[in-house]
């Protein structure tokens, strides 16, 4: 019997031992994933930034798991094939659509050393310096956006699950029980990102008073009327808890006016909640400081490193005044931890947030901090405003009515012909650029007027990038009047 387990653990340690790659191999594989990036690279800039492919990944739903090994050059192969460029290509510099991302490349070379070294990153006691790192960088964060030193937070997958965690810290510390949540109320305007509704329903607080703010002709909430409207409810005996704003918003890249939001917050005794998961990074560009004046007075900050700091996907932050605040809603004890209990310099992540193990994903953020320094990152920020400024001018040499000034590095644009109907206009116009292929952009609608975007953030658009897009849109309106020509 013993003999018999003895065996069968010596067969199964064989084939386990397949798992550990002998270091040939592993270096064999190491080359070909680098030919693959680099390879990727070397096409980037000529690859179109959307295409409307047939084939919709269709060879990675037949492809097989199977029972025995196959070549990673086979696989790559199906990656290639299937999945790069058939897609929204989020890595071009052409992509103007949405809020585009990064991607810089050494996001990879963190995310390569931290799968390897796989350090247990929510907890203090098992990876000090992980948790060193992401607090380091989160106090950086917090200093940036000028928090006290009681501030903290917690490195998210992104700016959904960030905002998540404010709503549900905000909604703990206003002590919104299920009783009182048909009497509370929650500030807004219509143009706060959906993720933020999103939250709110997954925090409990769905059936929630929810206040639309009116905004003045740039997106901005008018503080007079969130005065009023407080006031009123307040004296209806409604309970006001929490106010939301946002330091750029997804539609125009509109920071409201956060400094009399700040103010009335405390004066009402609100948690103030900015979701600055596009624009926050911005406030490294010194000229840009003053239009971000009264972040500070908020309670929270939602932001998105994988944004404005040109990360690959996967990287949010939520930034927390006090962090008592959050740990309160987010630590828990159980018995099979105790022994991470006891002495810590840092708090750990797992206490301030929903997750327990976590992806080491400080180290794709601060390798590239340290590796670049801050200096390429605050050109590149304010290089973004300044093409968004270039394309809000020479849009409208070409024949294009635009939405606000961009405060940002987002505006809104149409073509307005000079008969028939504008959105059916611009619809189409979206349509010709998407097809087309040479530039990326996305549409919005405000107020039943159909708007196509500008979002210049990815740190490889550069002027010639803008320069396409123009020369896109001139030609997409003079296809489309020469088609209406043919049909009237
Ligand atoms: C992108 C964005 C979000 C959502 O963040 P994810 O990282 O996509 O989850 C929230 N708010 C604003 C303003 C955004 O631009």
């Amino acid at each position: 019997m013993n003999q018999d387990l003895l065996t069968r653990i010596r067969a199964l340690e064989h084939q386990a031992s397949f798992l550990e790659p002998a270091p040939l191999l592993r270096q064999q594989w190491n080359q070909e994933t680098q030919l693959f990036a680099d390879e990727f690279y070397d096409q980037l800039e000529d690859m179109p930034p959307y295409v409307t492919a047939e084939n919709k990944g269709e060879g990675i739903k037949d492809y097989p798991f199977t029972e025995t090994p196959k070549e990673l050059s086979e696989i790559l192969q199906v990656i290639q094939e299937h999945l790069v460029n058939i897609s929204l290509n989020a890595a071009s510099g052409f992509h103007f659509g949405y809020v585009p991302g990064g991607g810089i490349f050494p996001t990879a070379l963190g995310d390569y050393i931290a799968a390897v070294l796989n350090e247990y990153a929510g907890i203090f006691f098992a990876s000090p310096g992980a948790v060193r790192m992401e607090n380091k960088l989160l106090r950086w964060m917090c200093q940036m956006i000028g928090y006290p030193a009681t501030a903290l937070g917690n490195l998210t997958s992104g700016g959904s699950i960030a905002n998540l965690i404010a709503i549900t810290t905000a909604r703990d510390q206003k002590n919104i029980k299920a009783e009182m949540v048909k009497h509370s109320v929650i500030y807004l305007t219509r143009q706060i990102h959906h993720c933020v509704q999103k939250a709110l329903r997954i925090a409990g607080l769905g059936e929630a008073i929810i206040r639309y703010i009116d905004m003045d002709a740039s997106f901005k909430m008018d503080t007079i009327q969130l005065q009023q409207q407080i006031a009123s409810d307040v004296s209806q005996g409604l309970n006001p808890f929490l106010l939301v704003g946002s330091a750029g918003t997804t539609d125009v890249g509109a920071i409201d006016p956060l400094a009399a939001m700040g103010t009335i917050a405390q004066q009402y005794d609100l948690w103030f909640h900015i979701d600055a998961a596009y624009g926050g990074f911005f406030m490294l560009v010194n000229d840009l400081h003053p239009q971000f004046r009264g972040i500070e007075l908020s309670d929270s900050v939602a932001i998105d490193p994988h944004k404005g700091f040109f990360l690959s996907y996967g990287l949010g932050a939520i930034l927390v005044k006090d962090v008592a605040a959050l740990y309160q809603s987010h630590h828990y004890r159980a018995n099979y931890m105790q022994d991470a209990l006891g002495d810590f310099d840092e708090l750990s992540p797992a206490d301030l947030s929903p997750e327990l193990t976590k992806h080491f994903r400080a180290l794709r953020m601060w390798l590239p901090l340290h590796l670049y320094g801050l200096n390429p990152f605050r050109a590149t920020l304010e290089e973004k405003v300044l093409l968004c400024r270039y394309f809000y001018e020479e849009v409208q040499k070409i024949g294009f009515e635009v939405g606000p000034f961009p405060e940002l590095s987002i505006m809104i644009y149409r073509y307005v012909p000079s008969k028939g109907s504008a959105n059916i206009f611009n619809e189409k116009l979206v349509k010709f650029l998407q097809v087309d292929g040479k530039v990326f952009a996305s549409s919005t609608k405000i107020e039943d007027v159909f708007w196509i975007r500008m979002a210049v953030l990815s740190f490889r658009s550069h002027r010639k990038h803008v320069e396409r897009c123009l020369q896109r849109l001139k030609e997409g309106v003079a296809k489309l009047m020469e088609r209406d020509r043919q049909f009237s």
